[in-house]
């Protein structure tokens, strides 16, 4: 059954552009055609015969939204970091993790991507240990790329780690054959991986052609440990309450995350970094050279009082950024809307130049491109699969938005970001599945 969608605004993100008046022809899964409604050939009567015909009234399209990086495990049980309490932070949330029956981590997981899927978001970049959160992802519409969650800092054992973990990841493949989800590894962090675990993911990401997750570049205490080359006090007793093996950098001393990251070889395109709030201009030169990929989380760096990306020197390295709300433990919520929206004034009160078309492009096309699947997905265009979202507005705001299209007005994405909210979505579709 093909069915004809009409809205009074498509914003494609793709070379499309914005359509006012346009149309949407879905078919099996896929956008067959989209355009304007005036140029459809066949007239509306003949149509409505071949075709389901669905009007949705001052409504804008977009493109199904893309979350970068999310923990859909964990709950909103926490306050915001003060001072240097982000060791404290952590600990809380593995001895919640911890204590959580398999039963509680389904009944939050359920709950949050129900929440992410009505806000729009049909593409998620999970990060999880847990077994019950890929079981829910699988069972629900969206897609997702599962990255499993790697710790290990005994260097002794890394091999036996890797095996373990290689294992795990090919009974998942194999027990989930969905085209939706698909897998791959997320090195926690490099305060939770050791120097040849790192090197050995890195490597298999290469020989694999897989994504690699890493949360980089977070904490102090991070930058501590590649210039200490060993924990600071805080983190040694992190360890030592976690009961797990202390990390020890070896002969690394003096030098930042990043460039630690450098010298073992595991700076390459298939890096997906998240947060990188503690990155140097010198960092960033190093990031832009290897082509590692930038994910920012600006509400979860103010939560746990991280600072904040400086958007400046990613500008000046002609670097791209895309966006992800992280878990509800360091965020008021897991809708990626509103995770730009404030990005916006994160980033201006810190003086940043970002324009609200890039923002928009971090949750849509280029999140769709850091992951390879801009062919796909990312924006709305011919033979693309049909993931979108729209969005109700009232008929004095939908006149506002034409108007600024008809004279040719750069601020359409500006208005756009200011007054789409999650509450006046009125359809998502996942593979042109209507799911909420
Ligand atoms: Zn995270």
């Amino acid at each position: 059954m093909k069915t004809l969608y009409f809205f009074d605004l498509i914003v494609s993100f793709g070379s499309n552009g914005v359509i006012p008046y346009g149309y949407l022809l879905i078919e099996n899964g896929q956008i067959q055609e989209i355009g304007l409604q005036s140029e459809i050939k066949e007239n509306l009567n003949s149509i409505s015969e071949n075709y389901q015909i669905i009007q949705l009234k001052n409504s804008i399209c977009l493109p199904g939204f893309i979350n970068s990086h999310i923990h859909i495990s964990y709950t909103n049980n926490y306050s915001p970091v003060k001072n240097n309490e982000q060791i404290d932070w952590i600990k809380n949330l593995v001895f919640e993790s911890r204590n959580f029956s398999s039963e509680n981590k389904k009944q939050i997981a359920q709950n949050n991507i129900d929440k992410v899927i009505n806000s729009g978001t049909t593409f998620i970049v999970e990060n999880t240990p847990f077994d019950e959160s890929i079981d829910l992802i699988n069972k629900s519409k969206i897609k997702a790329l599962i990255g499993l969650e790697v710790f290990g800092n005994n260097d002794s054992l890394s091999q036996q780690i890797f095996e373990k973990y290689q294992a795990k990841l090919l009974e998942l493949e194999e027990k989930y054959t969905s085209k939706n989800i698909s897998f791959t590894f997320s090195p926690h962090s490099i305060y939770n991986v050791s120097i040849e675990l790192m090197k050995k993911l890195s490597k298999w990401s290469i020989e694999h052609k897989k994504k690699l997750l890493i949360h980089l570049a977070e904490f102090d205490f991070e930058s501590d440990l590649t210039h200490l080359g060993y924990p600071s006090i805080g983190l040694s007793e992190l360890y030592k309450l976690l009961n797990v093996s202390q990390i020890c950098l070896n002969s690394i001393k003096n030098i930042t995350p990043i460039k630690y990251l450098d010298s073992i070889d595991c700076l390459n395109d298939n890096l997906l970094a998240t947060h990188l709030t503690k990155a140097s201009n010198d960092d960033f030169k190093l990031i832009a050279k290897n082509k590692v990929n930038i994910i920012s989380c600006p509400r979860s760096n103010a939560f746990l009082n991280n600072g904040v990306l400086n958007f400046n020197t990613i500008k000046n390295n002609n670097l791209k950024v895309v966006y992800g709300t992280d878990g509800l433990s360091s965020n008021s919520d897991l809708d990626i809307l509103n995770e730009i929206k404030s990005t916006w004034s994160i980033f201006k009160s810190h003086g940043f130049d970002i324009s609200a078309e890039d923002l928009f492009r971090g949750i849509t096309f280029d999140a769709a491109k850091i992951l390879g699947l801009e062919k796909e997905i990312g924006s709305l265009e011919e033979n693309k699969k049909a993931d979108f979202v729209s969005f109700e507005l009232s008929e004095e705001k939908i006149s506002i938005v034409l108007k600024m299209l008809s004279n040719n007005s750069d601020s359409i994405y500006q208005f756009l970001l200011t007054e789409l909210n999650s509450s006046f979505i009125n359809g998502v579709w996942i593979d042109g599945e209507k799911v909420k």
